[in-house]
């Protein structure tokens, strides 16, 4: 194809953990070709300096060796060169997470924002990528799953694939190995889930049916008229170990990583928490195919690669995709009404856990992100919202406001079908990208597809500090709002991790006993009144009443200290959210409306 910039990849040591990359360009920039790696990946918000494992990165013009001049750490120039010019460049791919790329002889898995580089002013070119069966014996039975379309490949297979630009190449994550894999059409769309990783007995067709469930439910959220899915195809690909939890969302695909114990075992009907969560997991990274990969910010529009793009909207992009998530295990019949209240009432509790949310907004927590929210530290806990739990009850806390005042003529939902239309619907037509959304026009929009004034609600619960009234909204949904707080149960107010024997402080909460007793987070606590604190407290902690003295021995660093704290009622927020057995008929009507026949 002509002017396209062509790459080739394979796992070429698979011990060693290195892929083998090549970019050729025929008609490099005459003043010296300029070559990029992304220092970010989109939708994980936080500098990952992915160059730190290129290794040996050499060019040639023509067969013949020029120079590769580092510019910064992540930028590359080549020397002068008439074409063709290609760079050559190992990638040492032993990160484990949906992020960046791993190869084992096990499986080889990568974003192309961790591999491809990119050719500075060329970034608009078709992009073609040969990928390569690896050499070795145990790889010949490999194969390959991505989202990107193939040129000369056959479904699943290695060989050549395309992409119209380098953000679409760096969209389409590839799976290669011997993974299990299955399929379903999802309103006519053909949907893979691939499993990398031992699963004995998983039950394959539960998974897929109740995925196919969710996945029309979330494309007739958007397209209730016509269910016409945003993509031609989709992938959902799994990586599988013994704990751990994790998605990334692509235009088109999304790669996660499970616990193994949150995979349904077959002839098992219930449904596990586990599994619950697993399937949240699916259905929020789905949601995004709408919510943030093609309805995105304007700060995003396009994707600066080389810094930090700051958005004040996160909540809405994160915060409205872990509201809807859940929704739609209910919608689509996945999960109980009660179930999917003892969610919502988890998320509400875990907002009222932390004292963060005193002092930032999840407006300024979407734009700290960076620095905040993704490099979270002992004293995340007493400084930090989270703007995907405090962003979900935002939400709600709107969706419940526009169904009440509207008398259940209108809700959240409109206000995201509009955003769909006119920001998303249409975003990668024609071949040019879309335009993004502001603050601005997230407040005009509200109070047009509503009819209501919600610009000062919008102001104080997302961009400022003040308490969502979920106790007063919810009642009026026929939703009893229940704080059964253990007041009588002494605490210290720490958190505490398991280091060998050792219990070690990981965070004090503010103004706790243990704040004042002046305990800090990475003590050691050896004992409690003369009786040693053996990897937790909580057996200890029964023999004492609320206001009782206690003496602590704990190790900071070395030396050994003795602390005073006085025990004060755990006053952890335990809400329960059930429905009312005989709510007024107005109730009644606004929760069938949120919640459907319950
Ligand atoms: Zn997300």
């Amino acid at each position: 194809m002509k002017h396209a910039i062509h790459y080739t990849i394979i796992a070429k040591d698979l011990a060693a953990h290195l892929f083998a990359v090549s970019v050729v360009v025929d008609k490099p920039d005459p003043d010296g070709q300029i070559f990029r790696l992304p220092a970010w990946t989109p939708g994980s918000y936080m500098m990952r300096e992915f160059a730190k494992n290129i290794v040996q990165a050499t060019a040639s013009c023509n067969g013949k060796k020029v120079k590769l001049i580092k510019l910064d750490k992540h930028s590359w120039r080549a020397a002068k060169c008439d074409g063709p010019l290609s760079v050559q460049y190992d990638v040492y791919a032993w990160d484990l997470s949906v992020r960046a790329a791993h190869l084992d002889q096990t499986h080889g898995f990568f974003n192309g924002s961790s591999v491809f580089l990119s050719v500075n002013g060329r970034e608009d070119s078709v992009h073609l990528v040969d990928i390569q069966k690896p050499l070795d014996e145990g790889c010949q039975a490999w194969r390959v799953a991505t989202a990107m379309r193939q040129l000369k490949a056959k479904r699943y297979g290695f060989g050549t694939y395309i992409a119209s630009n380098y953000d679409e190449l760096i969209d389409h994550p590839v799976e290669m190995g011997t993974f299990t894999l299955a399929t379903f059409k999802a309103h006519g769309v053909p949907h893979d889930i691939v499993f990398t990783g031992r699963v004995p007995n998983l039950d394959l067709p539960r998974i897929t049916a109740d995925l196919k469930k969710i996945c029309e439910t979330e494309i007739a959220f958007f397209e209730p008229k016509s269910k016409q899915a945003p993509m031609d195809r989709y992938v959902f690909m799994t990586m599988v170990v013994s704990n751990d939890y994790g998605g990334l969302e692509h235009r088109a695909s999304t790669s996660l990583i499970c616990a193994r114990a949150d995979l349904p075992v077959k002839g098992k009907a219930e449904i596990s928490d586990g599994y619950r969560t697993f399937l949240g997991l699916c259905s929020h990274e789905y949601f995004h195919t709408w919510n943030v990969k093609r309805i995105k910010p304007a700060a995003f529009v396009p994707y600066d690669l080389t810094t930090e793009a700051y958005t004040p909207l996160l909540w809405l992009f994160e915060g409205f995709t872990s509201y809807y998530d859940d929704l739609m295990l209910l919608r689509s019949g996945v999960i109980s009404a009660a179930s999917y209240l003892s969610l919502v009432a988890k998320a509400n509790n875990n907002v009222l856990r932390g004292g963060g949310r005193h002092k930032q907004s999840v407006a300024e927590s979407s734009f700290d992100a960076w620095i905040k929210y993704y490099r979270q530290d002992e004293n995340s806990a007493n400084a930090v919202v989270s703007y995907y739990t405090k962003g979900s009850l935002v939400a709600l806390a709107l969706d419940l406001t526009i169904r009440a005042e509207t008398k259940g003529k209108k809700s959240l939902d409109d206000v995201m079908r509009a955003l769909w239309r006119k920001y998303g619907r249409d975003f990668y037509q024609d071949g040019k990208a879309g335009i993004g959304v502001t603050d601005a026009d997230v407040d005009a929009l509200f109070d047009e597809v509503t009819g209501l004034k919600l610009k000062r609600l919008l102001d104080t619960w997302a961009r400022g500090t003040t308490e969502l009234p979920l106790s007063t909204l919810l009642p009026t949904f026929g939703i009893r709002y229940n704080d059964q707080r253990a007041a009588t149960r002494p605490v210290l107010g720490i958190r505490t991790v398991r280091e060998g024997l050792d219990c070690r402080v990981s965070s004090v909460y503010e103004k706790s006993a243990a704040h004042k007793a002046g305990i800090a987070a990475g003590d050691v606590l050896v004992a409690i009144d003369g009786v040693r604190v053996s990897v937790t407290m909580d057996n200890l902690f029964g023999r004492y009443c609320v206001g009782d003295t206690i003496e602590i021995h704990a190790f900071r660093r070395d030396e050994l200290r003795v602390f005073k704290a006085k025990l004060v009622a755990d006053d952890t927020p335990m809400v329960i959210l059930t429905t009312e057995e005989k709510p007024s008929i107005a109730a009644r009507q606004l929760r069938k409306g949120w919640l459907g026949n319950i």
